[in-house]
């Protein structure tokens, strides 16, 4: 049973690992600089709108979380 308890381990590891920062809040997506591989949450960003690059100051661009809307049309 050694295998189990393993499987086990691996899934409490990563479902404690993705509620991290995440349980209170609910995002639904992120502001992305494609360049600058920079990555803001939503959730992180005060008010409406893109906002600005931390590293080189462009409009970031928004993009959803897979799986947070569910409807592919
Ligand atoms: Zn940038």
């Amino acid at each position: 049973m050694g295998l189990l308890n393993t499987v086990k381990d691996v899934l409490a590891a990563s479902s404690s690992s993705t509620n991290r920062g995440t349980s209170t809040n609910e995002s639904k997506g992120a502001y992305w600089c494609h360049d600058c591989s920079e990555r803001l949450l939503d959730l992180d960003v005060p008010g409406e709108g893109p906002p600005a690059c931390p590293e080189c100051g462009d409009e970031m661009e928004f993009e959803r979380s897979p799986g947070s809307t569910g409807c592919a049309c």
